[in-house]
């Protein structure tokens, strides 16, 4: 089963998100294992105390590096860790295929100014940022890690098709969706309809059709990856 095992200083974070929906009911069906470990209970003084100042001054604190290892040395991760940070690598669909690969991962949530660097260095962390922007912590980003893994397990979305048609599959966005009612009355009183196509019953030109609708979105919008598409599909 595939188990994502959690650090952090925000136990009751978590589930979360996670908790709900595809992700939630996967974990009750128990296709999935939600292990939390809190940092805070290998601080070693009566405070509790976590973190400390950054040598060389400067603003904020810093997690201490003898209590990130004790908590991770505790709970004997077998697997990489992940250590969610601003300065990691950007998060992809690709890289959440990679890591479902494996049976389990291991996340560090960070807080405060960050880790000790050297905690980070001394297990070999690989470093994965969810944007260009900066949380307070790491325990959404590490939902969002989480979510996006735990949709592409087995026996998680009900319909295989879905992930196969789905946004950054062969480098396209996905294309749009149109549902009940097919004439839909605005609040300004106007009346828009559906693209004909989607009743017509023609599956295949329902398919070409929203190739078409993907390619033009991802040309327009996602230059980067409109390029990736041409390049295999020459
Ligand atoms: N001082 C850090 C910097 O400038 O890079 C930011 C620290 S941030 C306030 C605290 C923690 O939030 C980080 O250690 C990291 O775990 C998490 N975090 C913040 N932004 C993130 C992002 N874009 N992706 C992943 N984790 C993030």
């Amino acid at each position: 089963m595939f188990t994502a095992k959690i650090l952090t200083l925000f136990p009751a974070m978590f589930p979360g998100a996670l908790g709900h929906s595809l992700a939630g009911r996967a974990l009750q069906k128990s296709i999935w294992n939600l292990d939390i470990v809190d940092i805070r209970n290998f601080a070693k003084n009566k405070h509790k105390t976590v973190d400390a100042p950054p040598f060389g001054g400067g603003a904020g604190m810093v997690i201490k590096p003898d209590i990130v290892s004790d908590a991770i040395e505790a709970s004997k991760p077998h697997s990489k860790i992940i250590f969610m940070s601003p300065r990691g690598k950007k998060f992809n669909q690709k890289i959440a295929k990679s890591l479902v690969q494996d049976a389990s991962i291991t996340v560090l949530c960070g807080r405060y100014e960050g880790i000790d660097q050297r905690v980070i260095d001394y297990y070999q962390m690989e470093e994965i940022s969810i944007g260009d922007y900066v949380l307070s912590g790491g325990e959404v980003a590490a939902m969002v890690l989480i979510d996006a893994c735990v949709r592409l397990l087995p026996n998680v979305m009900g319909n295989c098709d879905t992930t196969n048609e789905e946004s950054f599959e062969n480098n396209l966005l996905e294309y749009p969706h149109y549902t009940r009612p097919a004439i839909w009355n605005t609040p300004d009183g106007e009346k828009i309809t559906i693209p004909e196509i989607l009743t017509s019953g023609h599956h295949k030109k329902i398919k070409n059709w929203r190739l078409e609708q993907a390619k033009n979105l991802t040309k327009a919008r996602r230059p980067d990856l409109w390029e990736k598409y041409n390049k295999n599909n020459k």
